[in-house]
């Protein structure tokens, strides 16, 4: 199956396609990761992103989806993705639309996480991951096993992302209001779009996200 993961920043697009990912051996393809470690890297593209993403913009259209073409490219037979911050603006989901049909390949469902700001911001604040692994964490929802220790490799440094602060938040979420949002009609018109309450927690909203995808498999079957 081939999916798209849409919502706020803190909505929890990332640990449900990691869920996802290790339930269904769908590929997770999150270009705000991509866009790090090309950043870490010191790759052109991670040069020419990280200002604008420091300050909580977008990275121009055609860099994401020249980006996207070559992952999804990439991709080995049979294997579905998981888009997990693509798209993000209406030319990014047209774009997409005319590379999948391309690649003879298309969406089975794009299913959007819905989350009060309050609780955005109080999810985005708390999160950290492991320098050595990129493991994530949240300081108040999912705190490592013991403090200090990364659960998944051992390691003892950790780091918050440069945009996970109050005022980047805000200029983040006024770009999702306004470029993101008018994606949802886009795909409601096409009878792709599923809303899921994100508030719920992880494992709940994972359900929720797993009765989508049977629905979908089976309309499709
Ligand atoms: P994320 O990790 O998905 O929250 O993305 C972090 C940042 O990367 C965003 O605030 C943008 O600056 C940039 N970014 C990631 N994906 C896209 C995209 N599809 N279009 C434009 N900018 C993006």
């Amino acid at each position: 199956m081939n999916i798209i993961l849409l919502g706020p920043p803190g909505a929890g697009k990332g640990t449900q396609a990691k869920l996802l990912q290790e339930q269904y051996g769908m590929f997770q393809i999150a270009t705000g990761d991509i866009l790090r470690a090309a950043i870490k890297n010191g790759e052109p593209l991670g040069l020419e992103a990280q200002k604008i993403m420091d300050d909580g913009k977008l990275v121009p259209d055609n860099l994401m989806i020249r980006l996207i073409e070559v992952k999804i490219g990439q991709l080995k037979p049979g294997t579905g993705f998981i888009l997990d911050g693509f798209p993000r603006t209406v030319p990014q989901a047209e774009a997409l639309d005319e590379m999948l049909a391309e690649q003879h390949k298309s969406l089975d469902a794009v299913i959007e996480l819905k989350v009060d700001e309050a609780a955005l911001i109080e999810r985005v604040s708390g999160r950290f991951s492991c320098s050595n692994c990129g493991a994530g964490y949240h300081e108040k929802f999912k705190p490592t096993k013991t403090s200090g220790i990364c659960d998944a490799c051992g390691g003892k440094e950790f780091c918050h992302r440069p945009d996970d602060n109050a005022a980047t938040l805000k200029t983040r979420l006024k770009a999702y209001q306004e470029q993101t949002a008018p994606i949802l009609p886009y795909y409601r018109q096409k009878n792709l779009l599923k809303t899921v309450d994100g508030m719920a927690g992880m494992e709940a909203v994972h359900q929720l996200i797993n009765a989508v995808l049977k629905a979908a498999k089976s309309t499709a079957a």
